[in-house]
């Protein structure tokens, strides 16, 4: 039996079936695109719902994993099987033969330039998610000076336009979160986010949502935005419809961010071709038993794990990446 194994990625879901599989003794190369393993969650500050510091997450999971030999700044070029041994060839010509393959690439943030009408890229006030949580991290202070912030849900998911049908899951839980923070940093602050429902589906989430108004007063208003620009004082000026009472809105913000949604990893029809697989309608990569098995794909020895198949919490893909071990460990020992 071949005991070693590649994971392609090293994000959340691709550490954390490095760590089980490690501790079911196999050995694990994984092969990272970037200079770093971490994935998004090394850019993000506090987790929802209760605040958990994202570095120390992360730094969890690296100390766990750190008996894998990684590749960073490679890719998987080719993949061929032989003699049920998969033979990978890696961009720096390195040949690797394992038993099974894992998929943990994940997913790449919603681009809000591609929506126009919110003026990302065009105005400097106008932010994403990301650009939040990076000077939450980093400390940067001009955000937070903004005494009226908007946050405007479901940008680039749930849209058709842009062939994003899906939800993106976590945008709306945090929004929440992070206008609470931003509250933190400037009670003085006016916070309204507009939204066109709110999903806080998730255990904690819904006490966030009160916290929120209850005692952070932020305003949560059912609009869809059609458009954002800038008045003659460099303010923002956002038009929407309040869809509760079907009357069109004006409000005038300092600081507009947009929650820029999950969208499939642009390298998952690479990768489909090179391993056999499918991707759905949304682009991510398909599974062959979505109902009895989230890791299992037509391919036999090739599992996927984590937000490379959609949309998911951090706690979501650490647990399929551990059944995704699981999965290799029953298809090695058949
Ligand atoms: C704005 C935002 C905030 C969030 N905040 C939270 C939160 O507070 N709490 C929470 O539970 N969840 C949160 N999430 C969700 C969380 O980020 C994901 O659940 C998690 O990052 C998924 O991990 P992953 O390993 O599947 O993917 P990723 O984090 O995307 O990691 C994928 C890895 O694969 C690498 N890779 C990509 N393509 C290739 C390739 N072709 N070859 C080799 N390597 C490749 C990437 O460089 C990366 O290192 C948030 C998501 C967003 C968008
Ligand atoms: S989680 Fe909320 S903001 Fe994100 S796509 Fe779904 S409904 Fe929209």
């Amino acid at each position: 039996m071949n005991r070693e194994i590649l994971i392609i990625g090293g994000g959340p879901a691709g550490l954390e079936c490095a760590n089980s599989l490690i501790s079911l003794g196999y050995k694990v190369f994984i092969v990272e695109k970037s200079a770093e393993p971490g994935g998004h969650l090394r850019k993000w500050d506090r987790l929802f719902p209760y605040g958990a510091s994202a570095s120390e997450t992360l730094e969890k999971l690296l100390q766990q994993s750190n008996k894998a030999l990684f590749f960073y700044e490679t890719e998987v070029k080719s993949i061929k099987k032989s003699d049920g041994v998969f033979i990978a060839t890696l961009s720096d010509e390195t040949q690797l033969h394992v038993g099974s393959i894992v998929v943990a690439t994940g997913f790449s943030l919603f681009p809000a330039a591609k929506k126009e009408e919110y003026g990302y890229g065009i105005y400097n006030g106008v932010i994403t998610n990301a650009d939040l949580e990076d000077a939450f991290k980093t400390g940067k202070k001009e955000f937070f000076k903004a005494n009226r912030v908007g946050f405007v849900h479901c940008v680039g998911s749930r849209d058709e336009k842009v062939c994003n049908r899906h939800c993106s899951k976590v945008c709306c839980v945090t929004a929440v979160k992070q206008a609470c923070e931003f509250k933190d940093l400037n009670p003085e602050a006016e916070v309204y986010c507009f939204y066109m429902d709110l999903r806080m589906f998730g255990r904690g989430y819904e006490d966030l949502y009160l916290k929120a108004q209850n005692k952070y007063g932020i305003r949560f208003i059912r609009g869809r935005v059609s458009e954002v620009a800038e008045d003659v004082d460099g303010c923002l000026v956002l038009k929407a419809e309040d869809t509760l009472t079907s009357r069109p809105l004006k409000v005038t913000l300092d600081l507009l961010v947009l929650m820029s949604g999950i969208s499939k990893n642009p390298d998952n029809d690479e990768i489909a071709l090179m391993l056999g697989i499918d991707t759905d309608e949304d682009g991510f990569l398909s599974l062959c038993e979505p109902n009895l098995n989230n890791n299992k794909t037509q391919v036999e020895g090739v599992f996927l794990t984590g937000s490379v198949t959609g949309p998911k919490t951090l706690p979501e893909t650490l647990n399929e990446a551990r059944a995704a071990a699981l999965a290799v460990h029953k298809y090695l020992s058949r």
